[in-house]
């Protein structure tokens, strides 16, 4: 029997970490080891999958970039036409692996199952779960029950829809977790089992932006200032999110400042940093009060993924607080 063909993109992370000593999973360098060396630790893979290797970059993925993105992008799109391509795995650095996730998805680059995976413990630690993350994620690629699901993120044991997973604790090897929605299937030895399908797959793909709009994010808390909005709005920012306490709340200084980048032009999109649950949308966004829009249940990093991606395709969404309003709704 021939094994499906699976392609696996590296781009650095924990899980190619290592550190002089096995006994400190803290402690320890990202991005080191080479993605052979990663795949030569995990004899199964031979038995799962024709696996082809690319080492796409080596970065700690704290310091991922618009132009990574792009690179990133363009090879699984690449490797996704290719003939009896099954499936493609990117191992990625946990840090910032939710919101290349949610830019993956939106930007639908792919036609065969993009599995992204990581780890928490550096490849030279005592019990480290690299390995068998990397395994299970080359199986969930290779299986047929993945196609049509879009992204997924594929992490101790467990399968989260791309759009929906966070990584929701600093150091526990079951970091990842999709608030509100929990995870839509198991990966239990050779047993890959969905028990549930995504709903929310984008309608249409989103190009990546030629030129990325400067999207940032602010947090409202206890007396804030104005003065960050206000430097941001003058140095030329397109979007903010922001990261607002509870079901969308605003502290009034902060509120006042972002009206009036609203009313400047600038898009200004609410979303909740409680870390679930919906921020619900205004009945109808009011464009000349300085409307903001909500982000639904988009955490702040997923919500800029998606407002970078929306102002890069239409720039004029910016200024148009209900077509952006109707964008959010869909995704
Ligand atoms: N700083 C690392 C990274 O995101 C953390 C990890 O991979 O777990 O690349």
């Amino acid at each position: 029997m021939t094994l499906p063909r699976v392609i696996v993109l590296a781009t650095g992370g924990t899980i190619a970490g290592s550190s002089s000593s096995a006994a400190s999973s803290a402690r320890y360098q990202a991005a080191t080891v080479p993605v052979s060396a990663l795949l030569e630790a995990v004899p199964a893979l031979k038995d799962v999958a024709r696996i082809e290797a690319e080492q796409v970059a080596q970065i700690d993925s704290k310091d991922m970039s618009f132009g990574l993105w792009a690179r990133l992008a363009a090879r699984v799109h690449h490797w996704s036409t290719q003939d009896d391509v099954a499936g493609i795995v990117i191992t990625h650095g946990t840090d910032s692996l939710e919101e290349t996730a949610m830019l993956l998805h939106l930007a639908g680059v792919a036609s065969v199952p993009v599995v992204l995976t990581a780890a928490m413990r550096p490849a030279t630690s005592l019990s480290a779960d690299g390995p068998l993350n990397l395994l299970d994620a080359v199986r969930v690629a290779a299986h047929p029950d993945a196609a049509g699901k879009g992204v997924l993120v594929v992490i101790n044991q467990e399968i989260h829809a791309g759009r929906d997973a966070v990584k929701a604790h600093t150091s526990a090897v079951d970091a990842f977790a999709s608030p509100g929605t929990g995870p839509i299937g198991l990966v239990q030895d050779a047993l890959v089992r969905f028990t549930r399908a995504p709903l929310r797959l984008p309608r249409q793909a989103l190009p990546l932006p030629q030129n990325w709009p400067a999207v940032e994010i602010v947090a409202s808390y206890a007396q804030p200032g104005r003065a960050v909005v206000d430097a941001l709005v003058a140095s030329g920012v397109r979007g903010l999110v922001v990261a607002a306490a509870g079901n969308g709340s605003i502290h009034e200084t902060l509120v006042a400042a972002l009206a009036d980048a609203a009313r400047a032009g600038v898009a200004v999109v609410r979303s909740t940093r409680t870390g679930a649950g919906n921020v619900i949308a205004p009945a109808q966004p009011n464009p000349s009060a300085g409307a903001f829009v909500s982000a639904g249940d988009l955490n702040p990093y997923k919500a800029r993924v998606a407002l970078l991606l929306a102002l890069g395709a239409d720039p004029a969404l910016a200024g148009d607080p209900v077509r952006l309003q109707q964008f959010f709704a869909l995704i």
